[in-house]
């Protein structure tokens, strides 16, 4: 039985086939390459020595799911494939809500059709939007989003547990990911984010090997320790095997259950830019700018449910997510090179 990977090439959904592969289980593999490139596919191969089938193709297109279900014994879905360019969405925003919505109810009509009931799904914090205080826990209110993107996965999540209450087969884990950065310890895979990144970590790598001057900081006048907003930076590796955990949540259990996948601990833009120096033995230039539109100050997680109920805790540090995204970045500077 396998596990079929929707978005496998994408930046987590690589690192996820490494820890499947790794823990011996058998994937599939979908991805259109929108946002990535078969070098990650080939990489994922030579890390963990192992093979496995992947289908080029889009999860609007019911005929290729089709196909990818009647070919394979599928036990269970790890959904990534996705739009996730906040600042993208709010330009194109049919075009998010098309490509993840519509993406997600065709893949689970598939599914259903199918007979495979086990699906774990890509949400994010985003969707607590901004008036939750952190920690933030699970049972908190949802909805609050403040773009196209967020609006997406606060959209699927209704539509996951809608699916769920009709059909009570079904076994649904929404992940809530908080800040994914780092990479695989080998420096083979990693964050390739297209055109400009907005994000801080590649913004800082990229600064690292000198596509940019300086790191501009967006606001300093936060109500944080250091006047900088927080987030809860999670190692990519450590989230990858929250999803084996889900997976194996999903073996036994019907029903629909919603996890944070973070670490508990908020870092100021100045903690990380100071971890990544100490890690780099670099000094990123910095420049203060006005608060950038849309962010809040301060977003961390209260994990307690996923370690109490998945038995999954994340373990590598803040050192080891700067070594690790300075390690994939030095050694590809231009990425895949997609
Ligand atoms: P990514 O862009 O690197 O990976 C997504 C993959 O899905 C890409 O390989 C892309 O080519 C593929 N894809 C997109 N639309 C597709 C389609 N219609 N059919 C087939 N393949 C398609 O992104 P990521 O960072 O690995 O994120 C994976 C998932 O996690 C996404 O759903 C994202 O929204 C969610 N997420 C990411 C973050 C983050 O900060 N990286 C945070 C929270 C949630
Ligand atoms: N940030 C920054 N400069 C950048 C990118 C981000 O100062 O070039 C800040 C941003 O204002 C936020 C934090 O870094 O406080 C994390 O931003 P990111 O976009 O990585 O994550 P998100 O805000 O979506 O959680």
């Amino acid at each position: 039985m396998a596990i079929l990977i929707t978005g496998g090439a994408g930046y987590i959904g690589s690192h996820t086939a490494v820890e499947l592969l790794n823990s011996g289980y058998e994937i599939i593999v979908i991805d259109n390459f929108y946002n990535s490139s078969k070098t990650a596919l080939e990489r994922v191969k030579s890390i963990t020595n192992k093979n496995f089938k992947f289908y080029e193709g889009d999860i609007l297109d019911k005929d290729i799911l089709n196909c990818i279900f009647s070919e394979n014994k599928i036990d269970s879905v790890i959904h990534f494939a996705g739009l996730k360019a906040v600042g993208e969405s709010s330009k194109i925003p049919l075009k998010y809500y098309e490509n993840n919505v519509t993406g997600t109810i065709t893949l689970c009509k598939v599914m259903a059709e199918h007979n495979c009931k086990k699906l774990v799904f890509s949400s994010s914090a985003t969707v607590y939007g901004g008036n939750n205080v952190s920690p933030l826990k699970e049972e908190m209110p949802v909805g609050a989003t403040t773009n196209p993107y967020g609006t997406s996965k606060y959209m699927i999540e209704l539509i996951l547990t809608d699916l769920q209450k009709s059909d009570s087969d079904f076994g649904i884990c929404l992940l809530r990911y908080f800040n994914p950065i780092g990479a695989h310890e080998s420096g083979l895979i990693g964050e390739d984010p297209n055109g400009i990144p907005n994000n801080l970590m590649p913004r800082i790598t990229q600064t690292a090997v000198g596509k940019f001057p300086y790191l501009t900081v967006f606001g300093t006048d936060y109500d944080t320790h250091d006047g900088t907003g927080v987030r809860d930076y999670i190692h990519v590796v450590d989230l990858a095997k929250g999803h084996i955990k889900a997976v194996l949540k999903l073996q036994n259990t019907a029903g629909l259950f919603t996890y944070n996948l973070g670490t508990g601990t908020g870092y100021s833009v100045y903690d990380l830019v100071k971890a990544f120096e100490k890690a780099s033995g670099l000094t990123i230039p910095c420049k203060v700018e006005k608060r950038r539109a849309g962010d809040i100050a301060v977003c961390y997680s209260d994990p307690s449910k996923a370690e109490k109920e998945l038995n999954w805790k994340a373990e590598k540090t803040l050192d080891d997510m700067c070594a690790d995204s300075y390690r994939w970045q030095k050694n590809n500077p231009n990425g895949y090179g997609k």
